[in-house]
């Protein structure tokens, strides 16, 4: 073998290698890869949004930390500062502690601002005997002042704005003393009991003086609409709640800790954004979760994927069937071949002895050449049909005598089987193509000799149903199996039982009679015979009272 040749060889072989599994594996990859974008894609958004709300969650502490900063300035340089002052020039000066309202009435302009902060005032001296002077007469108060009260003065060395707040719980309630020394030596110690109710609207206004957080990043808004706010006091009761929304998930806490001296200490502060209003302080906002989205692309590219493997199965199938019909056709040509080359043969070698034998050898030339003209004229027009190049010139004919005409011509094809025909004809003028009609019976009849026993009896009718003109042609074969019924129309088609058996047959006889109907504005389908056989029904529309046969 040349070179050359062994080249040529190894290209087909190459060529004609599947190629599905290597599609579907590419198909395969691209669904993998797109898996593989989807998941980063959700990656990417999710650590946007980690990030936006890391960012928010900075904001909220910022903005906590200010209103610790401002609050604690607030209530105590103006509010326990001038109190504290003011009583203990009260009692340096008297040497006692002041009435309640003799305190308020003679307070300055920057007291009596702060004086709604005083519940009751006290005045303790550790000298012996110790002494207890006290406003109120919250009996719990009083016993506190007297016995618990003293260790506190230790503390106030490390009071480094003069005074101290301490937060005790007297049965059930929290109480906050805020006191200082009244001599250098702390022997004596002068305060006032907290209205903690009054906090509150320090607290509020503290909140309302000014945005919490940079003008920079409101522009132009106010930023506190934004922030949702709650001061808890040392036992976890809320004291303080900003009207807005006050509590977001993006949320951070703290504590008033040393803030203007620890005034506010066991206090703490908890701000949150308002996730809507990330469009205003995070480029790009909070992004939303992609996953349904990225899961329907998933799911369109998966349906894709299925959709393309079930095309390169369907492609393969159709490839195979189209070699398995070229085989067929050349069979199905070979055999009448076959048969009129032997008989011819014979016939010109003078071998027939009688004139009987010469009768039957032409007898089979000439049904074989019929045969063969047939199996060609099908071929053509299925390809015609595949090819959408089928046409026909129909004209309004009487069907009775065309498809008498036409029963005549198939004997001589039904004689060796014995087949005997039935006519029943009713004259009818249908627009047809001759030749397409003269296919579409030959077919049928073919069908019905092929598939049918011997001697059987074929009955071919022409009538009119419902406005429309039927030929019908009935065998007694075996019939066709219901679920096999839309099928066996289909290109390449042929029952299992056919397909397995001797019975030569290209599987496409049936799709060039559907066709031909088609092309003639008509329908056709199979039955159930009245005698178990097939009975093949083609339903044609009738000519126009006004058109007469040509
Ligand atoms: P084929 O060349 O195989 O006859 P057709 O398209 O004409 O192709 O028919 C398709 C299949 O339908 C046949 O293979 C056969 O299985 C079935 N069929 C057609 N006509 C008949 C019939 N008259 N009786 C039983 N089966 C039939």
């Amino acid at each position: 073998m040349s070179m050359a040749n062994r080249r040529d060889q190894k290209k087909e072989k190459q060529q004609r290698r599947p190629r599905a599994p290597f599609i579907a594996a590419m198909l395969l990859s691209s669904l993998v890869l797109t898996a593989v974008l989807a998941w980063q894609a959700q990656y990417a958004a999710h650590s946007h949004r980690s990030i936006a709300e890391g960012v928010l969650r900075d904001y909220a502490a910022l903005a906590a930390d200010e209103y610790v900063r401002r609050a604690a300035n607030q209530i105590g340089y103006y509010g326990y500062d001038p109190l504290i002052k003011s009583l203990m020039g009260h009692v340096q000066t008297l040497d006692r502690l002041p009435t309640l309202p003799g305190f308020r009435a003679e307070a300055d302009d920057r007291t009596r601002a702060a004086l709604e902060l005083v519940r009751d005032l006290f005045l303790v001296r550790f000298d012996s005997p110790a002494s207890l002077l006290y406003t109120g007469n919250d009996p719990e108060v009083k016993s506190w002042l007297a016995n618990d009260f003293p260790h506190r003065q230790v503390e106030l060395q490390k009071a480094s704005r003069g005074f101290l707040t301490v937060h005790p719980t007297l049965g059930d309630q929290p109480h906050t003393f805020i006191y200082a020394p009244v001599n250098g030596d702390a022997t004596t110690l002068a305060g006032f009991e907290l209205a903690t109710d009054a906090l509150e609207g320090w607290f509020q206004s503290a909140f309302q003086r000014a945005p919490l957080l940079p003008p920079s990043l409101a522009k132009g808004n106010d930023t506190n609409a934004w922030i949702g706010l709650t001061v808890y006091d040392p036992g976890g009761q809320p004291v303080f709640r900003s009207i807005h929304a006050p509590s977001y998930d993006l949320e951070a806490e703290r504590a008033f800790a040393d803030a203007y001296g620890g005034i506010l200490r066991g206090m703490r502060v908890v701000a949150s954004i308002n996730p809507e209003a990330a469009s205003h302080l995070v480029i790009g906002g909070l992004p939303r979760s992609r996953l349904p989205v990225l899961l329907g692309l998933l799911a369109v590219a998966s349906g894709l994927l299925a959709a393309a493997v079930l095309q390169i199965r369907r492609e393969r199938a159709l490839t195979q069937l189209r070699s398995d019909f070229v085989a067929r056709v050349s069979h199905e040509l070979r055999t009448p071949l076959t048969q009129i080359r032997m008989f011819a043969e014979t016939l010109l070698l003078n071998r027939v002895r009688t004139s009987t034998e010469q009768q039957r050898a032409l007898e089979i030339i000439d049904k074989e050449s019929r045969r063969l003209t047939h199996l060609v004229e099908n071929i053509l027009q299925f390809s015609r049909g595949d090819r959408g190049t089928l046409t026909l010139a129909p004209r309004p004919r009487n069907l009775a005598p065309l498809v008498s005409e036409f029963v005549e011509d198939f004997r001589p094809l039904a004689h060796h089987d014995g087949t005997r025909f039935k006519t029943r004809l009713e004259d009818m003028v249908v627009p047809v193509d001759e030749d397409a009609l003269r296919q579409i019976l030959l077919n049928l009849l073919d069908n019905a000799i092929k598939y049918g026993p011997k001697n059987q009896l074929v009955s071919i009718a022409t009538l009119r149903v419902n406005g429309t003109a039927q030929i019908r042609v009935e065998d007694q074969g075996p019939g066709i199996p219901e679920s096999e019924r839309e099928r066996i129309w289909h290109r390449f088609h042929r029952l299992e039982r056919d397909a397995l058996s001797p019975t030569d047959g290209m599987g496409i006889g049936l799709t060039v009679v559907r066709d031909l109907a088609a092309l003639h504005g008509g329908r056709s389908w199979v039955e159930s015979g009245s005698e178990g056989g097939s009975c093949f029904v083609i339903e044609l529309p009738m000519a126009a009272p006004e058109e007469r046969e040509l």
